[in-house]
């Protein structure tokens, strides 16, 4: 059935993709990613994001117009280092490109670009809960990552459509140039977070943490993704009375009952950030996506 089903969507694949193409045809797993793509892409390229910025990157439900996308694409982009595994592969299969697949033009796996932080020093076992082997994968969320990919991203674009080499050069430059200043505005703002002790509710925040100079001390989840257990909350309690930990940053797609539950407890602000471009209205690119960011976190600090 499951063979069928595949046949089925693999036939409408055919149908609906349009043989010519004149634009770069770009496929992203995040809206971050399309969102760098196009600041460097700029006309020349077409970028479509499989999934949406205000869902969990770590899942995603394989959909006929995503297999689509797959087939029809000439280069993938990906954020890597297993965020993707639960997804990605089964949708490269069926998406019967060999071009994006690893190894090839059309394949870029941006953690290779970057300086991975959280690898795991010891043996990794199923108890530890979903940790990533390579290291963590939110490494988006530190704008100079952002610098890097965009780097990446050019020097492939000027590889495949080496035509347009000058339009890719420019647009990185000045992409650059906005980031680096935006970056200055940025730590001004949360200058105030130096050196503060913050809770997170997954372990995606250490690259922010990185970059704005506060610690993330603990976590809502007891693991990468396993549920707040009543046992954890109220050693988190504790955690927070002893700590004087005062802020708890957490994405927009998690429960807040528990962070709610925290705060009713011990009064520990609490900032919903959005962890992707596209996660909540207005955040049309990756520099609106950071300007969100350092705002949302001057409120809830109060700062
Ligand atoms: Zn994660």
């Amino acid at each position: 059935m499951k063979t069928f089903v595949i046949a089925c969507l693999w036939c409408v694949t055919l149908l609906t993709v349009p043989q010519s193409q004149a634009a770069l045809q770009i496929v992203t797993t995040t809206e971050d990613l399309a969102a760098i793509a196009k600041a460097v892409g700029g006309d020349h390229i077409k970028v479509h994001s499989l999934t949406p910025g205000s869902r969990d990157p770590h899942f995603a439900q394989a959909k006929p117009s995503m297999i689509r996308k797959v087939y029809g694409a000439d280069l993938l982009l990906l954020i890597g280092a297993d965020m993707e595994i639960g997804w990605l592969p089964p949708l490269l299969r069926s998406g019967r490109n060999s071009q994006v697949l690893p190894g090839n033009p059309g394949y870029l796996d941006l953690s290779t670009t970057v300086t991975l932080l959280g690898k795991p020093t010891g043996p990794v076992t199923r108890d530890m809960g979903d940790v990533h082997t390579q290291g963590n994968p939110h490494y988006w969320l530190d704008p100079k990552n952002g610098l890097l990919m965009a780097q990446a991203i050019t020097e492939r674009l000027v590889a495949l459509d080496p035509d347009h080499s000058n339009a890719y050069q420019r647009n990185l430059a000045s992409f650059q140039q906005r980031l680096t200043d935006k970056m200055k505005e940025w730590q001004a703002t949360l200058t105030p977070l130096k050196g503060d002790k913050v809770i997170a509710y997954h372990t995606s925040l250490i690259y922010l943490a990185t970059a704005f100079g506060f610690q993330i001390v603990d976590e809502v989840e007891p693991k990468p993704g396993i549920a707040p257990t009543a046992a954890h909350l109220n050693r988190l309690i504790k955690r927070i009375e002893d700590d004087q930990i005062k802020l708890l940053i957490m994405e927009s797609y998690y429960e807040q009952r528990s962070a709610k539950f925290l705060q009713d407890k011990t009064g520990i602000r609490i900032g919903v950030i959005p962890q992707s471009v596209g996660a909540m209205p207005g955040i049309g690119d990756y520099i609106q996506l950071f300007d969100t960011i350092a705002t949302t976190l001057k409120q809830a600090g109060t700062f």
